[in-house]
């Protein structure tokens, strides 16, 4: 990787939805195994999934504008997600069915604990952080359920910062809270735009973990200086090492 990272790396930041754990598999399994039970006849997971989705932007939406706080952000979901389900169940029932399935789903990919490894075994002394866009408290509680605050002491979250990826202020505040330079960390995520082209923007190197294999997306730039198929070929990038 040239100029950033690579042998001048300090730090590592990591994104955490579908980067350290698969998000997606977690939120699916919780609509399935904790909500489906309460059902009305003739719902499927797929309708409820959708308008979970599009309701949950609108109010994400709102909730990094500052209108709504965490509390309201999840109060009115849930209350969604009931309408979307059939409305047999209440609330605060779904809402605890579905956060305990999704408790229990939660888990690291099997590359996380091994890359972290790899990573403090090229580079000792590295840096790590997490920089994640999600509600604060909800976000902090997935990643202690995944035992990954006691590996990455650095937790950068946008719901309790007010800025969120893309945006350089929320890697201003990570490079902050590490210590280093922009030129001396790299990021590493899934998402062309939030977590490739905004840590470029400020100033950082940046892998793109592309685990799917799909195409960069047309008129996201700038792109990422490596691209990783797991996450230990994505640190061995970062860090400049071909071991
Ligand atoms: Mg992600």
């Amino acid at each position: 990787m040239r100029p950033r990272g690579g042998a001048a790396a300090q730090a590592l930041l990591f994104d955490f939805d579908n980067t350290l754990h698969d998000q997606a598999a977690a939120y699916r399994r919780a609509l399935e195994v904790g909500v489906a039970p309460h059902f009305a006849p003739g719902i499927t997971v797929d309708d409820v999934a959708a308008r979970c989705h599009a309701s949950w932007a609108e109010l994400w939406a709102a909730y990094v504008a500052g209108r709504l706080d965490e509390d309201g952000l999840y109060t009115a979901w849930f209350a969604s997600m009931r309408a979307a389900t059939g409305g047999q169940a209440r609330t605060a029932d779904l809402r605890g069915a579905f956060e305990a399935a999704e408790d229990a789903a939660l888990r690291p990919y099997p590359d996380v604990l091994p890359a972290l490894a790899a990573a403090r075994a090229l580079r000792p002394g590295i840096r790590l952080a997490v920089v994640t866009n999600g509600a604060a408290r909800r976000q902090r509680a997935r990643l202690e359920g995944m035992g990954l605050v006691r590996e990455i002491p650095v937790l950068v979250i946008s719901g309790a910062l007010g800025v969120a990826k893309p945006e350089p202020g929320i890697f201003a505040r990570a490079l902050a809270d590490l210590g280093v330079a922009a030129e001396q960390a790299v990021m590493v995520g899934d998402s062309p735009e939030a977590d490739v082209a905004g840590a470029k923007r400020a100033g950082l190197g940046a892998v793109w973990l592309n685990r799917a294999g799909v195409a960069w997306p047309e008129g996201v730039a700038p792109g990422p200086d490596a691209v990783a198929a797991d996450l230990q070929a994505a640190v061995r990038a970062a860090l400049g090492s071909e071991a």
